[in-house]
């Protein structure tokens, strides 16, 4: 499937005969971005993310991969930046260039690649230190699911966050998302920097999480790892998507053999 082209045969959300069985909680149309200093971050994309699944964006270096995220969750705004065409819209409402502490009332977070933990402090206060409007008895369970999903962590919440591997501060930055009780948790760069064999334990805490009903957007720039764990994939480059679909499509492509996609290939 080429840009412009509907996602809406998402193959969880269709039915037999081809029809959408679900909105898309995120729907994002010819997004363009332009940075303060008049550069272009990304040239019009569009994608969809239904509740509950996994999207992957991923492409080389300078795709525009991180400034959609940074768009969609309103972060572009503090760096003087915005959007200037299309729209982004959040359980039907049109969201576009809201700043991020209200896309965050609206139940989306992001993780950035800038992992935003507070190194001199414990994991404990780490924690707790996430400020959210989340009732009380749901707070008690999602500490439960991340004691759950990262007992790492669990033995180690006396300890300064900065004392922890890569791999477990990445662990604590996902920890301090998920506390805020997403429905859409954007992840940037999830395995950036960590070794390879810390990669599975974080997918699997990506597959949990949208196993317990949150979309997730991740962002990689390896093929490789984003299809490991994505219903529906988008290529980018240069500030476009140039194909999409389930992940059985690109895991039949040679282009992402080695896990990784230059982007002129991907433009061919
Ligand atoms: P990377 O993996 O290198 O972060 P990416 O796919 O996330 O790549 P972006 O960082 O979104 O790509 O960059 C997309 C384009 O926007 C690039 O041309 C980049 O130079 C430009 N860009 C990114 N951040 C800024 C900024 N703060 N000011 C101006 N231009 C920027």
């Amino acid at each position: 499937m080429m840009i412009g082209q509907s996602v809406q045969n998402h193959r969880d959300e269709v039915s037999e005969r081809g029809e959408p069985t679900a909105p898309p909680l995120m729907h994002v149309e010819d997004l363009r971005v332009r940075y303060r200093n008049g550069a272009i971050g990304v040239h019009g994309i569009s994608f969809d993310v239904f509740p509950g699944s996994v999207v992957a964006l991923f492409g080389p270096n300078g795709a525009g991969k991180t400034t959609t995220l940074r768009a969609v969750s309103g972060f572009v705004r503090s760096e003087g930046s915005r959007v200037v065409n299309g729209e982004v819209v959040l359980a039907g409402h049109n969201v576009t260039n809201s700043p991020p502490h209200k896309m965050a009332r609206r139940g989306v977070s992001l993780v950035s690649e800038r992992r935003k933990i507070f190194p001199n402090m414990t994991v404990h206060d780490n924690l707790r230190a996430m400020k959210t409007r989340v009732p009380k008895r749901r707070q008690i369970e999602l500490t439960e699911q991340i004691d759950d999903m990262f007992p790492t962590l669990l033995s180690r919440r006396q300890l300064a966050a900065g004392r922890l591997s890569g791999g477990q501060q990445q662990m604590l930055a996902l920890a301090r998302g998920i506390l805020s009780d997403p429905k859409l948790l954007l992840i940037d760069e999830l395995t950036m920097g960590l070794h390879h064999s810390l990669h599975e334990s974080l997918f699997d805490a990506v597959r949990r999480i949208s196993n317990a009903g949150t979309a997730v957007v991740v962002v990689d720039e390896s093929a490789g790892l984003a299809l490991q764990m994505a219903d529906y994939c988008y290529l980018m480059a240069n500030g476009r998507v140039v194909q999409s679909g389930p992940r059985s499509l690109f895991e039949d492509q040679a282009m992402v053999a080695g896990g990784y996609v230059d982007g002129r290939e991907a433009e061919q």
